[in-house]
């Protein structure tokens, strides 16, 4: 960063440091987090900064559906007090049903208001599925089915955003049989939305997409079915703090055996990591430090993000394997979850070059049964 950049930083810096009551480390550390998740160039944190301390924030229409205010929650609840505190500060929360304060005529006069007074400039989120069938009947709020009141408040919003599984295409909702015909906004507005699905979806991705918005007044860019790619573009499996014991043929083969207590692959316990484009592995999940995510934690992925996969799929069935080449490099291993040294020794030897021999090891020992399956030794 050029001194002249970093000297406006830090008067951007210093200027929001009284409004949103976090330091100038901490906010500095935030545009320069955010710059580098949106894949950014350098420099970028800078105009980040003078967005987000722009006193008109976007006003912001939350509407809420077929769902269980998790992600609501995820946001709100994170662990870190700054993110909540920059998300309620980067925005104008105009209408939320679980936030405000107000209820029945009073609620709806003030989702009209909000929305007459930023006429086209209004971000739209909307959480939760929507009821189709039997012409929507199955939710309704203040008289009107969720179905009229999500293409009303379309009509005139900037950009709508669908957050969470449920909102981007049913999620737990529209799970077979599906009785209220739920789905997702884009299907019932009939044309693409950006959409941050997972069950719940990470706050961070929602934040670094709302600060897209301020800083460049577009929405990044998306894939093929409206996620941002900054946070969708890759599969769970390519940074998985697990992946060199996968890519050595090292599996957990039943909950609380000893290669699950050692922190080897949960391929074999039906992890989705190599067919869920997200990018948990990477950033974690609710702020609380390392092994902040399911993987991290012992559980498989389920792919909460993937249409398909989540909810439909049985947790212990396997994943299909996009690819099976180890990685040129391999993130972190997780320490206090044992085996440094085996994992530490695998990725080193894949840098060095033993990457076939990995991939031959992971085929010949992905088709064992748990009897022939290699078992851990103490090392
Ligand atoms: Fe990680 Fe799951 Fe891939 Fe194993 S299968 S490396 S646990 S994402």
């Amino acid at each position: 960063m050029s001194d002249t950049c970093f000297d406006d930083l830090q008067t951007s810096a210093a200027a929001i440091e009284a409004r949103l009551g976090i330091s100038r480390r901490e906010f500095t550390q935030f545009c320069a987090t955010t710059a580098t998740t949106l894949g950014l160039a350098a420099g970028s944190e800078t105009a980040i900064a003078q967005a987000v301390q722009s006193a008109k924030r976007p006003s912001v229409i939350w509407l809420h559906y077929q769902e269980c205010t998790g992600c609501s929650e995820s946001l709100l609840r994170a662990e870190h007090p700054t993110l909540e505190k920059l998300i309620l500060d980067t925005i104008s929360l105009d209408y939320h049903e679980t936030l405000m304060a107000a209820a029945g005529h009073q609620a709806e006069a003030a989702r009209k208001s909000a929305m007459a007074a930023n006429k086209g400039k209004y971000v739209l989120v909307v959480e939760g599925a929507i009821p189709t069938k039997d012409n929507g009947i199955y939710c309704k709020v203040g008289g009107h089915t969720a179905m009229d009141l999500v293409k009303e408040c379309a009509a005139d919003a900037a950009a709508v955003i669908a957050i969470g599984s449920c909102a981007s295409w049913g999620g737990m909702p529209s799970t077979g049989p599906n009785p209220t015909g739920s789905s997702g906004v884009a299907k019932v507005l009939g044309k693409p939305v950006l959409s941050i699905p997972g069950c719940p979806p990470n706050p961070y991705n929602f934040l670094a997409t709302v600060v897209h918005f301020l800083t460049f007044g577009t929405l990044p860019a998306l894939d093929s079915l409206g996620r941002p790619l900054f946070a969708y573009g890759r599969i769970v499996h390519e940074n998985c703090e697990r992946r060199a014991h996968f890519d050595a043929g090292r599996f957990a083969m039943e909950f609380g055996d000893e290669g699950h207590r050692k922190g080897y692959c949960l391929y074999k316990l039906g992890c989705k990591g190599p067919e869920t484009y997200a990018n948990c592995s990477t950033i974690g999940f609710g702020d609380v430090g390392g092994s902040n995510w399911p993987v991290g934690c012992g559980h498989p992925c389920i792919g909460c993000t993937e249409q398909g996969i989540v909810f439909t799929k049985p947790i212990h069935a396997l994943a299909n394997l996009r690819s099976a080449t180890p990685p040129a490099s391999y993130p972190g291993v997780v320490e206090q979850q044992g085996q440094t040294s085996f994992a530490a020794g695998a990725a080193m030897a894949a840098i060095a070059g033993a990457a076939a021999a990995a991939t031959a090891m992971l085929t010949k020992n992905l088709g064992k049964s748990a009897a022939e399956a290699p078992q851990p030794k103490d090392e």
